[in-house]
């Protein structure tokens, strides 16, 4: 069963060139010490959630309004119910964004294979040397790889996205994402903003990249991957 911890009734930016509502599930596999929603990913935080048929009564009163639903989270792939409440979603004529840190590719081919998702947002969270760092917890970058293979090859609208910390990633760490992620599509570099709501609280008085260095990955960036985005 899948467990929402929040949602977002309207929402111009999250769902690229769409008018959208934003759905959290509660629950995350990683523990990226820069994340923003700890009330997602740390149970000692977990609020209260709302229930599935809430959210339906919701969508269902809004078709007219919104075009999109973002599913984001937290991890939504953690959750085996995933593919039945997208289909249900679907069923009501909205246009499904999913935002993944892309640990399960399996789900990924399912959903995209189904065409039950029209946009993926997948977060690249390091370079491979330093992805466990990063993430805060063991990752298999194989299923990693695996994710960002099938959005490659996938005819779906997509986006690879990391967040730039300064002191944790490197402008080298950056470039060898790209090559990670070599013929895609988009890649967004969102800077890092602290807030008081993060996972490890020390990393509360880092900073993002600075602009200079972020005009200089983008144009490097463009030797591997179509459109660079500045978030
Ligand atoms: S930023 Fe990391 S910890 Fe936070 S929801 Fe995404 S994958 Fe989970």
């Amino acid at each position: 069963m899948i467990k929402i911890g929040g949602l977002h009734k309207f929402s111009l930016i999250d769902f690229p060139s769409r008018i959208s509502a934003v759905i959290f599930v509660q629950g995350c596999n990683l523990r990226c010490p820069y994340c923003h929603n700890r009330h997602l990913v740390l149970p000692e935080y977990f609020g209260y959630t709302i229930g599935v048929e809430e959210i339906f009564n919701f969508l269902e009163s809004r078709k007219k309004m919104i075009e999109g639903v973002v599913i984001s989270g937290g991890e939504p792939t953690i959750f085996e119910g995933l593919v039945d409440f997208i289909k249900r979603i679907k069923d009501l004529g909205y246009l499904v964004k999913l935002d993944t840190n892309g640990t399960n590719p399996e789900l990924l081919k399912r959903l995209i294979n189904e065409k039950l998702v029209d946009y993926i947002a997948m977060d690249i969270k390091a370079s491979a040397g330093k992805y466990e760092y990063i993430a805060g917890s063991s990752v298999n970058m194989d299923k990693i790889r695996k994710s960002i293979e099938i959005l490659l090859q996938s005819d779906i609208e997509y986006e690879f996205r990391t967040t730039l910390i300064k002191d944790l990633l490197t402008y080298n760490d950056i470039i060898k994402i790209g090559q990670m992620i070599k013929g895609a599509k988009r890649y967004a570099l969102q800077n890092f903003v602290p807030s008081e709501n993060l996972i490890n609280k020390e990393i509360k008085s880092k900073t993002g990249f600075p602009q200079d260095e972020r005009e200089r990955l983008k144009k490097r960036l463009k030797n591997y991957v179509k459109e660079i985005i500045l978030r």
